[in-house]
């Protein structure tokens, strides 16, 4: 019964290189959401393969009350990666993990309960992340979840104005929805969020686990928009898809921190991990490229008979008129192209940021195809 909570695909993946993944069989795939926004530099860089080997004949692991070098590098280097003012870094080992810690340096801070969070959100799948994701699916059958979340029309600046007071810890945020469907905030939304949390000494968090590390064009999807939250937490492609999750915060949160640890935290080897991927993520400058294949991807994908096209960078929704999913299976099957789900009727675009124009126009091409079967 391993794994009894997935639902399996038919696939067994058995390597990786830069956008392309191969199966058991030696078929090869172009990697499109396998990699779950987890492989910004794409699989296996041999930057990031080298680090962790020579980092794994050093030292896999010390608890992070003692220095260690490695995990030193990477706070220095996700400080200076991070928005401004947005020093202080708190490690662990994934999204949930990190949007937990934010949650409760937001309410020891502030010393208040109430979190404001947007309807389609996806937050993670702990108790309290739980809490401010918006599916029933995914909460209901669990229920107590953590109490004091609201949740608001994302995008409606009103809806967020009258619900943040001064009772409120904290307004979480993703600045492109992801699970929820691919959303971008509107023009000026989180300017506005920041406006509302800064009046009401709210902190404002934007989780940026699926946005982050350059995948909608700049390191993080806040700074294309001028806004610096309080708190801006981070996972997924952090670490190339060893576990890893950030919470990264300004000083006033950081120094009303109550007790909060992991015994991961911060560990060597994911440590190792993270300080190339960063430094892969800047050196090939692959936010830019985020911003170039992705505008072409959505150019392309627009001229496809679908509904929608949007997103930013290389986070790009397809909304389809039926099941996405029937799409997915035939782009993997018959096209050798792996995409993911975001709800029922849209097809989500994740590649690894290392990919080019001729990639994107593969993933055009096999879904003209999958879709001109469908329609049949
Ligand atoms: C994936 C995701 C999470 C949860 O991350 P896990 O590592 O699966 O716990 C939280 N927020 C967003 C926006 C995500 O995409």
């Amino acid at each position: 019964m391993s794994g009894f909570v997935f639902s399996e695909k038919p696939i067994s993946i058995e390597r990786g290189e830069d956008v392309h993944l191969y199966d058991d069989s030696g078929t090869e795939y172009l990697d499109f959401g396998a990699s779950y926004a987890c492989t910004p530099a794409g699989h296996c860089h041999p930057e990031v393969v080298d680090a962790v080997k020579s980092q794994a004949g050093e030292l896999l692991y010390a608890q992070a009350s003692y220095g260690n070098a490695t995990r030193d590098v990477l706070y220095e280097r996700l400080a200076e990666f991070a928005p401004g003012g947005l020093d202080n870094v708190w490690l662990c080992n994934s999204g949930t993990e990190a949007n937990e810690a934010a949650l409760k340096f937001a309410r020891s801070a502030t010393g208040r309960e109430k979190v404001v969070a947007a309807k389609r959100a996806f937050h993670g799948r702990t108790m309290g992340a739980l809490a401010a994701t918006w599916k029933a699916k995914y909460k209901a059958p669990y229920e107590p979840v953590m109490p004091g979340v609201e949740f608001v029309d994302y995008g409606d600046e009103d809806a967020l104005a009258d619900a943040v007071d001064e009772e409120t810890a904290a307004v979480i945020l993703e600045p492109v929805q992801g699970e929820g469907g691919v959303h971008p905030a509107p023009e000026g939304y989180l300017q506005a969020a920041q406006d509302v949390t800064d009046d009401a000494g709210a902190a404002l968090v934007l989780d940026e686990i699926q946005t982050g590390v350059g995948r909608t064009g700049t390191h993080w999807a806040c700074q294309s928009r001028d806004v610096t939250p309080d708190i801006l937490t981070a996972a997924k492609g952090l670490a190339s898809g060893l576990p890893l999750g950030a919470t990264v915060c300004a000083d006033w949160v950081a120094d009303g921190a109550a007790s909060h640890g992991s015994t991961f935290s911060g560990n060597p080897l994911v440590a190792a991990a993270a300080t190339a991927t960063l430094d892969v993520v800047e050196n090939e400058d692959l936010a830019a490229n985020a911003a170039d294949v992705g505008g072409h991807l959505q150019d392309e994908l627009s001229e496809l008979p679908v509904r929608d096209v949007r997103g930013e960078g290389l986070m790009v929704g397809v909304e389809v008129k039926r099941g996405a999913n029937r799409l997915l299976k035939g782009l993997a099957i018959q096209e050798g192209v792996l995409a993911l789900p975001a709800g029922r009727t849209v097809v989500r675009l994740l590649p690894p940021l290392t990919a080019t124009e001729a990639h994107a126009d593969e993933v055009v091409d096999a879904l003209a195809n999958v879709l001109a079967e469908v329609s049949a």
